[in-house]
C-alpha cells in the first residue's frame, strides 16, 4: 500500500507508546491506520470511494488493563497528543475520527462479563464487549439487557453508554441511560474512578450520568453496571394500516397514555410502508403500524388485547401478526443493506430526532419539507414514550459524485436547522460526533457552558477526543 495515501505518522509517538504496550497490541502500520481512519458516518464512505483518508490516527493501541490506559493518558498529557476512545467503530457521526491525529484507544480486548447479581438484577461488564456477546451471555442465564440497537453485532457496551444509544425495544426497556447504574473509568489526567451502584440516590446530581453521552470527551469508560430483566415468557405481534401518519400517531399516543407498555412500536410513513409491505407480498396504501408486546404470559395478552381495541377504534385496519413477525425476524437486516446503495453509486444516511406528542406531527412535516425533493426521503416513528417519540428519516440520494457531497451537507444543514426551529432534540440516539457538533449550542443554550466548564476542569490539555460533541 502506498505510504502517500495518508499523512505520515509521528514516529516518536509510536516509539513512546512501546514503553506501555507490547508490540502485538500497538500498531502504526499504514493498513491499520487506514482501517481506523473512519467510523460508519457516510462521509467516510465518500472519502474511501475517492481513495482519500483524511483523518488517520498516528497509532492504535489495544489495552487489556486499566493501568495501561492510565499510563497512556499520562503520556498524552505530557506530550500533548489526542487520545480517542473507541468501542467497535459503528458510530455514524464521525465520533472516532482522528481529525487532529493522535492515538485510537480500542477497548475491544477489555470484554469480560465480571458479575451477575441475580438478586439485584444487575450485570457488570467491561466496556469493550460487543453487545450481542453480552446479550447471549445473559440469555444463557435467563436474563436480557433489553437493549437491541440494529448495530448489536458491531457495537460495544461502552460505545452504547458513550453515545446514549437506543435499542429497538426502548419503549419497554428504556434507552441505555435508563439502564446504567454505575460506571468505572479513567479521567483525562489518569485518575481511576468507580461510581457507587445504588437503586436511587439523593446525594446531589448523579455525576456518572454526565459521562453517559459524553462521547469519549470526558473519560474513558472501562466497565459499567447495568440493570437486567428476566427474559420475557410470551410475545405477541400486531399490525394495522392507517390512512395517514397522523391517524397512526394518534392511535399510538392513546396506547401509551393507557400505560399498555408495548416493547416495540413502529409506524411507517407512506413511502416506508410501501417498501415494508412489498417485502411481505402485501399491497396496501397508507401507513403501517407494528406493535410488539412481551411480558409474563398472562399480562402480555391483556396488554395486547387492550391495545388492539384502541388501534381498531382509531381507524386501524388489522393485518394480524404477520407484519410484526416479519419485522422481528428481519430486525437487524435493513441497516446492513446500505452497501448495495453505495455500490450503485448512491448515498444514504439517516436522521433521528425526537420531540413531545404535541409537537411530533408538526416536526415530521417541517423536516420532510426541509429535505424537499433533493433526495428521496422516507421515515418511521420507532421509539415512543408516554411523553413523545422519535422520528427516523432515511434519505437516499443521487449518484455520489464529488459535487453531491454539497447536496448531502445542505440536506443535513437544512434538516438540523428545521429541527432546532421546531424545538425538537437534534438526536434521539445516534449522538453528535463531528457531524452534529455545530448544533450543540442551539440544543443546550446557555447550559452548554456547564459542559465547557467540566471539560476545561477535567481535561485542561484537551487530549480526550478533542473537537467531538462540541466544536
Ligand atoms: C448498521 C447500524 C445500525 C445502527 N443502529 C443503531 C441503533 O439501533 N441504535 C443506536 O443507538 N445506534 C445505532 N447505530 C449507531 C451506533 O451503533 C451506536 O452509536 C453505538 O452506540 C456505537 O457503539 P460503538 O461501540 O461502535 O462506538 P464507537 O463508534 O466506537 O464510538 C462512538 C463514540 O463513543 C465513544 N466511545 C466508545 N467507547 C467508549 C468508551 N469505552 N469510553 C469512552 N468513550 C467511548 C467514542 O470516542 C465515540 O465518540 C447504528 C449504526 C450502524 C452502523
Amino acid at each position: 500500500m502506498s505510504p502517500d495515501l495518508i499523512r505520515p505518522a509521528d514516529p516518536a509517538l509510536a516509539d513512546a507508546l512501546t514503553t506501555i504496550f507490547p508490540a502485538d497490541r500497538l500498531s502504526a502500520t499504514i493498513p491499520d491506520r487506514i482501517a481506523y481512519a473512519r467510523d460508519l458516518w457516510p462521509m467516510g464512505q465518500f472519502w474511501a470511494r475517492q481513495g482519500v483518508f483524511p483523518h488517520p490516527p498516528d497509532a492504535i493501541v489495544w489495552p487489556e488493563a486499566v493501568g495501561e490506559i492510565v499510563a497512556l493518558l499520562r503520556l498524552a498529557n505530557a506530550r500533548r497528543f489526542p487520545v480517542i476512545p473507541m468501542g467497535a467503530g459503528s458510530g455514524v457521526c464521525g465520533g472516532t475520527l482522528a481529525h487532529r491525529g493522535g492515538v485510537i484507544l480500542d477497548l475491544k480486548r477489555m470484554k469480560r462479563v465480571r458479575h451477575l447479581d441475580e438478586a439485584s438484577l444487575l450485570v457488570t461488564a467491561e466496556a469493550g464487549i460487543i453487545g450481542q456477546h453480552l446479550e447471549e451471555w445473559l440469555n444463557g442465564r435467563g436474563y436480557t439487557l433489553g437493549h437491541f440497537p440494529s448495530s448489536i453485532y458491531c457495537s460495544s457496551f461502552g460505545g452504547w453508554i458513550a453515545t446514549r444509544s437506543a435499542g429497538q425495544l426502548s419503549t419497554k426497556y428504556g434507552k441505555i441511560e435508563d439502564m446504567v447504574m454505575g460506571i468505572e473509568g479513567v479521567l483525562p489526567d489518569g485518575t481511576v474512578f468507580a461510581s457507587k451502584v445504588s437503586p436511587r440516590t439523593a446525594a446531589g446530581p448523579r455525576l456518572d450520568q454526565l459521562l453517559v453521552g459524553s462521547e469519549g470527551t470526558l473519560a474513558v469508560i472501562t466497565a459499567a453496571t447495568a440493570r437486567v430483566r428476566p427474559v420475557a415468557e410470551a410475545r405477541r405481534f400486531a399490525g394495522y394500516v392507517y390512512e395517514d401518519v397522523h391517524a397512526g400517531l394518534e392511535a399510538i399516543r392513546k396506547v401509551m397514555r393507557q400505560g399498555l407498555d408495548p416493547a416495540a412500536v413502529r409506524l411507517y410513513d407512506e413511502t416506508d410502508t410501501a417498501l415494508s409491505l412489498s417485502a411481505l407480498g402485501l399491497d396496501a396504501t397508507g401507513c403501517l403500524l407494528v406493535l410488539v408486546f412481551e411480558d409474563v404470559a398472562g399480562l402480555c395478552d391483556v396488554k395486547a388485547d387492550l391495545a388492539d381495541a384502541i388501534c381498531r377504534a382509531g381507524g386501524g385496519r388489522a393485518l394480524g401478526p404477520g407484519p410484526g413477525e416479519h419485522w422481528f425476524k428481519h430486525r437487524y437486516d435493513i441497516s446492513y443493506k446500505q452497501s448495495h446503495v453505495y455500490q450503485a453509486g448512491m448515498m444514504v444516511d439517516t436522521i433521528e430526532v425526537a420531540t413531545t406528542w404535541s409537537n411530533l406531527d408538526r416536526l415530521y412535516d417541517a423536516m420532510r419539507a426541509s429535505i424537499g425533493e433533493r433526495m428521496t426521503c422516507l421515515a418511521h416513528f420507532s421509539h415512543v414514550y408516554p411523553e413523545g417519540g422519535s422520528i427516523y428519516f432515511t434519505f437516499v440520494g443521487p449518484p455520489g459524485e464529488e459535487g453531491d457531497i454539497e447536496t448531502y451537507r445542505s440536506v443535513w444543514n437544512d434538516a438540523m436547522n428545521a429541527c432546532v426551529k421546531m424545538g425538537a432534540t437534534i438526536t434521539h440516539h445516534h449522538g453528535v460526533g463531528l457531524l452534529k457538533a455545530p448544533w450543540m449550542k442551539d440544543e443546550h443554550g446557555p447550559l452548554i457552558e456547564m459542559y465547557h466548564a467540566v471539560k476545561r476542569a477535567l481535561d485542561p490539555n484537551n487530549i480526550l477526543n478533542p473537537g467531538k460533541l462540541v466544536p
